[in-house]
């Protein structure tokens, strides 16, 4: 069984999957995984900050079972935070804080303890899948130094992002593929800075309205979060572009957009705080742009197989119910496509 993708939804497969006596192999493209639930880093492994979810609600009674196992072995904290938001030119605090859950000490934590056991292979683009004659897949891959390799296997989980499942199941399963085109996603600009100033007063979570000419939806001071090493003098935010700006600036450049995102924290950050930063001194800036940040709309069902072409979907575009559950529609669809292809090899 090979699956594409070491996300929370693929890794959430694998584990199940594995805890079923299933051998499993889990190949992804990034340089570390957790796909958009991942911490970026220096190459010498320094966190710089959780560039993909920030957090994570659990609303489901059996993700909130697998969040008390993840916190009892350490990887996760409960963060119940006081959410402010920018409107009219004010900050107003939410009447209650709200109950996340983060990685600890980095949201990474959590795909390394679901892969924890499994063979997963990073570093590795899945290029194509090719059907055999004996029924089999073929699975082309190239490594980042552009070693070329293939696999063999009896069925692919694919669990990436929908517009990269669409292009890998190709002509193999048009039903596959027309259930996809009913997924919508959006693309979302991330900041990550590192500031020389406590930024005294700014609240750790602000939600700006949407609306307007607006380009910044949401600053978080990653540094601010539970079990975070924190440094007095200095500060890290995330800063999220609205999803309409990112739309509207998907093909900038990233230096651009790193300029333009930086500009608009520097207005917005004296506005928030009510006083002028003097020399707003930026040790450190980078943009990332998640192309398929989220889903705007998803599928209902938890995942969907074509059992003929033996390829599996899951991810977060499944178990849709109005609003993006991100990371717990990931745990649960990788969950529920294991067990569908557990009890199909039973
Ligand atoms: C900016 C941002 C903010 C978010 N905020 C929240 C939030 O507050 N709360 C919440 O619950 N969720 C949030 N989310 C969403 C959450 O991160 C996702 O729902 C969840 O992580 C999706 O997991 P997944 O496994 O479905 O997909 P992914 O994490 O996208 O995993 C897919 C994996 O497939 C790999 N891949 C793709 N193509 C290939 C290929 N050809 N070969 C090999 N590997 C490949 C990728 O590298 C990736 O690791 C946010 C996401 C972003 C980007």
């Amino acid at each position: 069984m090979l699956i594409v993708g070491a996300g929370i939804s693929g890794l959430s497969c694998a584990k199940h999957l594995h805890d079923r006596g299933i051998p499993v192999c889990v190949i992804d493209q990034g340089y570390r995984i957790g796909g958009r639930c991942s911490t970026r880093r220096t190459y010498e492994g320094e966190v710089i900050a959780d560039h993909g979810a920030p957090s994570f609600e659990a609303k489901d009674p059996e993700f909130e079972d697998a969040v008390s196992e993840w916190i009892a072995s350490g990887i996760c904290t409960q963060w119940d935070v006081d959410r402010y938001q920018w409107t009219d030119d004010s900050l107003k605090q939410e009447n209650e804080p709200s109950r996340l859950y983060i990685g600890t000490p980095t949201m990474d934590a959590i795909a390394f303890h679901l892969a924890s056991g499994i063979a997963v292979q990073s570093g590795t683009r899945v290029l194509g899948l090719r059907k055999k004659t004996d029924g089999n897949w073929c699975v082309e891959t190239e490594s980042r130094d552009g070693g070329r390799s293939e696999a063999s296997c009896t069925h692919v989980v694919i669990a990436t992002h929908p517009r990269e499942a669409v292009r890998l199941i190709g002509d193999h399963s048009s039903f596959l593929t027309s259930t996809l085109e009913h997924v919508q996603t959006a693309c979302v600009w991330v900041l990550m800075m590192r500031i020389k100033d406590p930024l005294e007063g700014l609240p750790v979570l602000v939600e700006v309205s949407e609306g307007g000419d607006g380009i910044i939806a949401k600053i978080i001071r990653d540094d601010h979060k539970p079990s975070r090493a924190r440094d007095t003098d200095s500060s890290t935010l995330v800063i999220h572009a609205c999803s309409d700006w990112s739309a509207a600036n998907r093909d900038l450049d990233h230096d651009e957009a790193q300029r333009v995102l930086t500009e608009q924290t520097g207005l917005l950050l004296p506005e928030m705080l009510g006083y002028e930063i003097k020399d707003l001194r930026i040790d450190d800036v980078q943009v990332h742009r998640w192309g398929s940040a989220h889903p705007v709309e998803g599928l209902p069902q938890l995942c969907e197989t074509d059992d003929d072409a033996r390829i599996m979907l899951c991810g977060d575009a499944f178990g849709w119910k109005e609003l993006a559950l991100g990371v717990q529609s990931a745990w649960l669809s990788g969950r529920a496509a294991a067990a569908v292809l557990a009890d199909g090899l039973g």
